[in-house]
């Protein structure tokens, strides 16, 4: 048994999208639902602490401390979970401490977990290895939760959660969403072999150029397969990543970003995130326009959360 704990709210929905299919050429346009997945405003890092979490408790840990940007989705999420099931947490972020504090910072306030600045990006992974030599060694019993919470552990959340797809009603020949680290990916890639997905599986990378990652997710979802017993080996080719839509870099908002939310937004009463789904949904959007998919076939944008970031300063110029 791979120990799990049950705190998000599963299965997540899948609903239509109409008027934006119309709009883009996409008659059967679906999107799922892991924006509720119901840990602090939810997102696709639930699915992976419920399986990260579980890990730390059997460990005996009694802190979870973890990395990330400033505006951290995972870390907002990591921070919840420390707070639901009685850990200390820290943070590591990159930058400076803001003037002012706002959105997925403030919910890490919120939740009481200790924020290190750790400067520049470069440092980010010296600063993490020395936070977590110094909380050992004042015996404070920490657990490192990976970056993005992409590890073999982090990974199983999305394997299972296309077990779960495949007891909805909806079946698409296309999942389409926003990979960066490559744990949702890895799940999904993995979780389509397992458990008999027959459609495509295609992350618009939102930061790395496409043989990164496409590296990274084979690797990870071949390690990850060892944890159901027998290893199944991944090579990069297997992974579709599409990288046209990520050249601003990493939480840059662009026109396109911009335009996709403003479309969900308008013809859905959906909100994206300006850093991930925005950036996925223009991708998608994109594709679309351009006839990437066959108009017959059903597509499936999995929301992957990341809203709070909405409310962050960068991004008031929406
Ligand atoms: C972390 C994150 C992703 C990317 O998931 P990875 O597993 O890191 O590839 C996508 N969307 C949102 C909103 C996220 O917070």
């Amino acid at each position: 048994m791979i120990p799990r704990l049950r705190f998000a709210h599963l299965p997540t929905p899948i609903e239509p999208l109409p008027r934006l299919g119309k709009e883009i050429g996409l008659p059967s346009l679906y999107i799922k639902r892991d924006d509720q997945t119901g840990l602090a405003f939810g997102g696709d890092k639930t699915r992976k602490l419920e399986f990260l979490v579980a890990e730390a408790l059997e460990q005996g840990a009694k802190m979870l401390i973890t990395a990330g940007a400033a505006q951290s989705n995972h870390c907002r999420q990591t921070a919840a979970a420390a707070a639901r099931f009685g850990f200390d947490c820290i943070l590591v972020l990159s930058g400076e401490p803001p003037k002012t504090v706002s959105a997925n910072l403030l919910l890490d306030e919120l939740f009481a977990a200790q924020i290190v600045w750790a400067g520049e990006r470069v440092n980010r992974d010296r600063v993490l290895s020395e936070t977590f030599a110094q909380a050992q060694a004042q015996g404070k019993c920490p657990y490192l939760v990976p970056y993005g919470g992409s590890n073999s552990t982090g990974a199983l959340g999305y394997a299972f959660a296309v077990e779960e797809l495949l007891g909805q009603a909806v079946k698409p020949d296309w999942i389409v969403f926003a990979s960066s680290s490559g744990g949702t990916q890895a799940g999904l890639v993995l979780g389509a072999r397992l458990f008999g997905f027959q459609g495509q599986v295609l992350g618009i990378s939102i930061d790395e150029p496409r043989p990164n990652l496409q590296d990274c997710v084979a690797r990870l979802a071949t390690e990850t397969s060892g944890k159901f017993g027998t290893t199944i080996q991944f090579a990069p080719r297997d992974i579709q990543v599409n990288d046209d839509y990520c050249q601003a870099g990493y939480g840059v908002l662009t026109g396109s970003e911009r335009e996709a939310i403003r479309s969900f937004a308008r013809t859905e009463g959906l909100l994206l995130d300006p850093v991930y789904t925005g950036r996925a949904a223009a991708g998608l959007i994109d594709l679309a326009r351009k006839g990437f998919f066959n108009p017959q076939q059903t597509i499936l944008f999995w929301h992957t959360g990341g809203q709070p970031a909405l409310f962050a300063e960068a991004y008031q110029d929406l």
